[in-house]
């Protein structure tokens, strides 16, 4: 088949330069839809579901009693613990137990909030940061006291373990 001879502006290719140009000038003064990641950072919704952390009352105690509710639900198995008793003379001692160990395996968790939806006692909450990175897999293992540390303090609405509770209650045999 013949083909078509080129014209003389074709030949130069100005035509073509041109028009590419006029886009990429067009999308020089539109809105930026890109960021400069990770120094910036898209804003979080309320209610994200990130990684899962365990969360300490403003006393300083334990929240979670080793239940066993999240990792009987979780549905990868991330969460494995092993449940420990307070110890009588502990100044938490009006509630029996507390977690040994409690491990969450980010690797496995697919960041669905059952731990949080099951949690009788508000102990363990999905945070905001989605970015969990490390180098070895065993690393990504977090441990007890690294999951108090990302969780922090947070205090909840029932107070049902407070001994102050406690003694207001016992004092009020109407509440
Ligand atoms: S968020 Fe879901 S997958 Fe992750 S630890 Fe909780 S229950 Fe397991
Ligand atoms: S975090 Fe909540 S559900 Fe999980 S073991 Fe502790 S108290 Fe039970």
């Amino acid at each position: 088949m013949e083909r078509k001879p080129l014209t003389l502006a074709e030949k130069t290719y100005m035509p073509q330069i041109v028009s590419g140009l006029g886009i990429t000038f067009k999308n020089m003064f539109r809105k930026k839809v890109t960021m400069e990641y990770p120094e910036v950072k898209p804003p979080i919704p309320e209610g994200y579901r990130g990684q899962p952390a365990l969360v300490k009352d403003p006393d300083g105690r334990e929240k979670c009693v080793s239940c066993q509710l999240c990792e009987f639900v979780c549905p990868p198995k991330a969460i494995s613990i092993i449940p420990g008793s307070i110890p009588e003379d502990s100044e938490h001692a009006n509630v029996e137990k507390a977690p040994e160990e409690f491990d969450i395996d980010m690797l496995r968790c697919i960041y669905c909030g059952l731990c949080e939806e099951v949690c009788p006692e508000e102990a363990i909450f999905l945070q905001d940061n989605y970015s969990i990175n490390g180098l070895s897999r065993e690393e990504l293992v977090f441990n007890k006291e690294k999951l108090y540390d990302i969780g922090g303090v947070r205090e909840d609405e029932h107070f049902k373990w407070k001994k102050k509770k406690e003694a207001e209650v016992s004092g009020n045999p109407h509440h």
